[in-house]
């Protein structure tokens, strides 16, 4: 299977979102193999995008979550209460949080923690800035990045965890990554997740690509058997290029089908 998440960000009020949700539903319509496609909304929009998602297989992501369950934090929302508004994913980590909001290695654990003590499928977000790059320090940064955020966690048999592997320089940059560099890397993440999860089965991880995916670029990704989908930001509300994406990973799925 293939999945393409969407990240909105903070790009889409309440009635763009549900038109947004509305035009991504219908790029599935006619096609014989769909991806798993998880809409990521804003949290204001996150109920009225439910109604949208509740008629289709579509899931509802969040954009983030805290790491407790209730009690005085101003302004944050648990696991509980996502599931409550039909949210069944949830980005964590993302380097948008790390850079602009200080999100530590220590939170993000915190955050995968409760998630999947709660059974919301976590899309833990990892990557090397330019900089680690330019150093070699890629795998390292990575390698680091998934100890911390992975310490103490337990997944349960029937749970799911979702990597995605968002170097910070090809968040929004319209520069992606190389496709070999991505599925070094995602062998790589594959290997780490082995080794702390040693009972899992490869079946409860998803390693994604995100960074400047775009509708020209996303089969390039999507054809790849190391890659499980692509993480989508900027060209996730352009409809136009979402559907290009939809469409790259339904010729995929098509072309793997057993015949
Ligand atoms: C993201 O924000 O997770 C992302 C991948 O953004 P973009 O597609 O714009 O690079």
């Amino acid at each position: 299977m293939k999945t393409v998440v969407a990240n909105w960000k903070m790009n889409v009020g309440v009635r763009e979102s549900v038109a947004l949700a509305r035009a991504s539903l219908l790029t599935l319509r006619g096609r014989k193999m769909i991806p798993d496609l998880v809409i990521c909304p804003p949290f204001v929009a996150l109920s009225e995008v439910r109604k949208v998602v509740a008629r289709s297989s579509a899931t509802l992501g969040a954009q983030n979550v805290f790491w407790e369950a209730s009690g005085p934090y101003t302004g944050e929302t648990s696991a509980r209460m996502l599931q409550e508004s039909g949210v069944t994913h949830v980005i964590i980590g993302h380097c948008e949080r790390r850079i602009h909001l200080h999100e530590t290695d220590e939170m993000v654990n915190k955050k995968i923690l409760h998630a999947l003590g709660e059974q919301l499928t976590p899309i833990l977000c990892v990557g090397e800035s330019k900089a680690s790059r330019d150093a070699g320090e890629a795998r390292a940064i990575v390698e680091a990045q998934l100890s911390s955020a992975l310490r103490g966690a337990r997944l349960h048999t029937q749970g799911r965890l979702f990597v995605a592997y968002e170097p910070v320089w090809a968040i929004g940059t319209g520069e992606s990554a190389g496709v070999g560099e991505v599925i070094e890397m995602h062998r790589f993440i594959r290997s780490v997740l082995e080794h702390v999860f040693p009972d899992a089965h490869t079946g409860q991880f998803s390693i994604l690509y995100g960074g400047s995916v775009d509708g020209e670029n996303a089969y390039s990704f999507l054809r790849e058997a190391d890659v499980d989908g692509v993480l989508v930001g900027t060209a996730s509300v352009k409809i136009n290029q979402f559907k290009e994406i939809i469409a790259s990973a339904a010729e995929v799925l098509e072309a793997q089908r057993p015949t």
